[in-house]
């Protein structure tokens, strides 16, 4: 079954198209979390980040800059986040990987909180976290 972004693509459902090349599109997020939510998605429907081809990732991250730099400026926001959620833990619900461009502005009311647990770390506990993705890498 095509994944929702994969009709977009093929003109089979509407979307507020903002920027397409051959091998990615950018469109307006349905949810507008806030104003000018736009999702960068390669045209090929791979699934999560694991599975991104190198080459085709780093044209959708170049794609996802100037996206975010056209979002600054056409809403004046404060900043932008730029994230992807990879696997239902992490939030994805459309398995077909995308970039979502989030324009953040002073007093808005995106809720992802980040929680610091430096105070509960220790110098053991960080160089231990450390190897075991050193070692996953290598
Ligand atoms: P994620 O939860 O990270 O997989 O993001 C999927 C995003 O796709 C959500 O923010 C949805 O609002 C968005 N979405 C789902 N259907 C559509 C659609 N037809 N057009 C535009 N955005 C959509």
């Amino acid at each position: 079954m095509s994944t929702v972004f994969e009709k977009i693509v093929n003109r089979e459902i509407p979307a507020y198209i903002v920027y397409e090349d051959e091998s990615v599109i950018a469109f307006l997020d349905i949810s507008q979390v806030t104003t000018g939510h736009t999702l960068v998605v390669p045209i090929t429907p791979y699934k999560n980040i694991y599975e991104m081809p190198e080459d085709l990732l780093a044209h959708v991250m170049k794609v996802t800059q100037k996206v975010s730099i056209a979002c600054k400026k056409a809403f004046n926001a404060d900043g932008i986040y730029v994230l992807s959620n990879n696997d239902e833990a992490a939030g994805q619900t459309v398995f077909h990987f995308h970039f979502h461009v989030m324009p953040r502005f002073i007093n808005d009311d995106v809720s992802l909180k980040f929680v610091n647990h430096m105070n509960d770390m220790t110098k053991d506990e960080y160089k231990k976290r450390a190897l075991m993705i050193k070692e996953a890498l290598s």
